[in-house]
């Protein structure tokens, strides 16, 4: 069945839409997105990610496509006319066209596109059993609170999980986990919960956010600071978070288990905590 995907300002049928060859998030990966996960047809945490939107555009100083009403209205349309119940909404905003060169050019129209993807979030595989994570060296560039388009080192690092026989990847720098390839890197020890504070090494996760939210509201003792890979693996659980992933837990790391490498409490604690709450907050 061909999507309604978004493209400019029109809806059109997959086939149909159509990005210039001179569009420089092809070209430079010059672009930047957002992945919104949609529960019963309604959009989860949308302000954070709009406004997360913004700040990485500002940061590129790249001009802002439309409002942020407009782009909740075109995700609301996007999932109506897809008659999405369950899945994601991915949006992405480039510099737009322009003849290729290295330096911004000083006019450019960007372009806006979305489409959806239908995927079980909720009920998954992988938050039942847990994943398993290998470290690799983060050799990413420095600005990764950007969320930017440039996904291939994240998409080898996927791969090597995959020939390993892993899920996913944690990324270390200087003996501390940075994050996932795709998701936030969480642990906990004693009952404290650990995840890196905020900084230009990592993306800052609206789901992070939303569970540092809900755990202190739990009066869970959490901790924002670096953690070392030697940590992770002597922790009592590991799990990751994301958009798509909602909390998920790491049963193994570089083929040790995780405590008792099997799904902990905490983490599955707050999964429960979080859907529920994404569940009532959903726009
Ligand atoms: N870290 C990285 C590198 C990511 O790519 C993502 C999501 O794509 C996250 C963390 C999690 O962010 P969020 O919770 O906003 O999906």
């Amino acid at each position: 069945m061909s999507r309604i995907v978004y493209v400019n300002g029109d809806y059109l049928p997959e086939e149909e839409a159509k990005i210039s060859v001179f569009d420089r998030g092809f070209l430079f990966a010059d672009g930047v997105y957002e992945v919104t996960s949609v529960i019963g047809g309604k959009l989860v945490d949308f302000d954070a990610h709009a406004a997360r939107l913004e700040r990485s555009m500002a940061e590129l100083e790249m001009a802002s496509p439309a409002s942020r009403g407009e782009l909740l209205d075109m995700h609301r349309e996007l999932v109506a006319r897809n008659g999405l119940d369950e899945g994601m909404v991915y949006l992405q905003v480039t510099r737009g066209a322009a003849d290729r060169d290295f330096a911004y050019p000083a006019e450019a129209t960007p372009t806006l596109v979305a489409f959806t993807q239908a995927v079980p979030v909720v009920d998954r595989p992988s938050a039942r059993n847990g994943i398993k994570v290998i470290s690799i060296p983060d050799l990413r560039w420095g600005r990764r609170d950007i969320k930017t388009v440039q996904l291939l080192y994240p998409s080898m690092g996927k791969m090597a999980a995959k020939k390993a026989g892993a899920d996913d990847a944690w990324m270390i720098e200087n003996d501390f986990v940075t994050e996932g390839t795709s998701n936030n890197a969480w642990i906990v020890k004693d009952n404290r919960i650990v995840t890196r504070h905020l900084g230009t090494e990592i993306l800052h996760g609206i789901t992070r956010a939303a569970v540092l939210r809900l755990a202190r509201e739990a009066q869970m003792a959490i901790e924002e600071r670096p953690f070392s890979l030697a940590e992770a693996k002597a922790a009592d659980e590991a799990f990751i978070t994301s958009a798509s992933t909602f909390v998920t837990p790491v049963v193994e790391i570089d083929g040790q288990p995780v405590g008792r490498g099997s799904p902990g409490p905490v983490a599955r604690r707050l999964r429960e905590i979080y859907i529920e709450d994404a569940c009532a907050t959903a726009l």
